[in-house]
C-alpha cells in the first residue's frame, strides 16, 4: 500500500496526520501518514525509505538540504529554493513548493486580490515568499521589519526588484502608518504563548481592508482581533496550513478540492489546537 509521511527534526506536535486523513478521506482513500523525525545526520541513510514512500511533506531542516537527491524539480521549488511536497515515482523524487499555491489559494478562498497595496510584516522564510507571490500578482509591496533588521527588508526588496522586476518600499514596522488592501503579518509576533503581543499599531490595523495573520496557535490572534473590531476583513492562518497539505495531495493523485470541503477540516483542527491547548 502507498505510504506517506512528514519528515524533519523535531517534528513536536504536529497537526499533518490529522489534516493529510482528512484529506485521504475526501479523496476515497485509506493511507498510511507518518511523522518522520531524524537528525540531519541521518538524512544520507534514510533516502531509501523515503524512496519507499508515495510521497511526503517537508519541514525545518530539511526543506534545501534534500536538493541533492531530487531526480526533478518544480518551477515554485526552484523560484524559492525550497522544497516542502516530495512526489515518488518509480523510486524517483521530485520536488515541489505547496506553501506558496496554498497561500494564493487561501487568498482566493476568501476572495481576497493580491494586485493592489499589500504590506508583509516580516521578512524570513514565509514573509519573503508572501512578498515575492504578491509582486508576482502585481501588488505595490511593502516590507515591514524592525528598525534593526532594516538591512534584511532591503535585502528582500532587491529579490523583488531582480525576480519580477517591480521596486518595493521598505518600513519600520515599530512606525508603520499608511493604507494598505492587505496586510500580512508573517512574523512569529502573537503566536501562542505570547498571545498579548500585536506586530504593528491599532492607528496601522485601522487603515488596512484585509488583515491575514500567517500564525495558526491561537486560532485568533490579538492582530485578528483588533483587525475584526476596527471592520478589517480577516483571515488566519490555518487555512493556509491546511491548504498548503490539500496541495500536496494535488500533486500526488490529481485530487482537486474546494473551500467548501476545506474549510471543515481548518475549523476541526483550530479545535484540535484548542482542545490540546486548554489540556496542556
Ligand atoms: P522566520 O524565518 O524566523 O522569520 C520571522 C520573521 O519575523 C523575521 O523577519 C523576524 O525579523 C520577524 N520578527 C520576529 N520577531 C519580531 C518582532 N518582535 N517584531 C517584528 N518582527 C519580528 O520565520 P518563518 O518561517 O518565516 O515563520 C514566521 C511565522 O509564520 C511563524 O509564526 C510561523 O508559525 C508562521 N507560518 C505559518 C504557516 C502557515 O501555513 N500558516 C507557514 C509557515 C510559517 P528579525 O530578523 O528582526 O528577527
Amino acid at each position: 500500500m502507498d505510504s506517506y509521511g512528514l519528515i524533519g527534526y523535531p517534528l513536536g506536535h504536529s497537526l499533518s496526520p490529522q489534516i493529510h486523513q482528512r484529506l485521504f478521506g475526501l479523496e476515497g482513500l485509506d493511507r498510511p501518514y507518518s511523522l518522520l523525525a531524524f537528525p540531519p545526520e541521518e538524512l544520507p541513510g534514510q533516502i531509501g525509505r523515503l524512496r519507499q514512500l508515495r510521497g511526503f511533506n517537508i519541514t525545518i531542516p530539511y526543506k534545501q538540504a534534500l536538493f541533492p537527491y531530487l531526480a526533478g524539480l518544480d518551477g515554485r521549488a526552484a523560484f524559492y529554493h525550497s522544497v516542502n511536497t516530495v512526489s515518488v515515482q518509480n523510486g524517483e523524487m521530485t520536488g515541489y513548493n505547496t506553501d506558496c499555491i496554498g497561500f494564493l489559494r487561501t487568498m482566493q478562498s476568501h476572495n481576497v486580490r493580491l494586485d493592489g497595496s499589500v504590506c508583509v510584516v516580516g521578512a524570513g522564510g514565509v514573509g519573503r515568499m508572501f512578498a515575492l507571490e504578491a509582486a508576482r500578482e502585481g501588488a505595490q509591496v511593502t516590507v515591514a521589519v524592525r528598525a534593526a533588521s532594516r538591512a534584511k527588508g532591503e535585502a528582500l526588496a532587491e529579490e523583488i526588484l531582480q525576480k519580477c522586476g517591480v521596486r518595493a518600499q521598505v518600513a519600520a514596522s515599530e512606525t508603520l502608518d499608511a493604507p494598505f488592501s492587505l496586510l500580512i503579518n508573517a512574523t512569529p509576533v502573537g503566536m501562542f504563548p505570547q498571545v498579548d503581543a500585536c506586530p504593528v499599531s491599532e492607528r496601522q490595523i485601522a487603515q488596512c481592508a484585509v488583515v491575514f495573520d500567517c500564525i495558526y496557535n491561537p486560532r485568533e490572534t490579538l492582530l485578528m482581533r483588533r483587525a475584526k473590531m476596527l471592520g478589517a476583513q480577516v483571515v488566519g492562518g490555518m487555512d493556509m496550513l491546511v491548504w498548503q497539505a490539500a496541495i500536496a495531495h494535488e500533486i500526488w493523485h490529481g485530487s482537486h478540492f474546494t473551500p467548501e470541503q476545506i474549510d471543515p477540516i481548518t475549523a476541526e483542527m483550530e479545535q484540535l489546537l484548542a482542545a490540546r491547548e486548554a489540556q496542556a
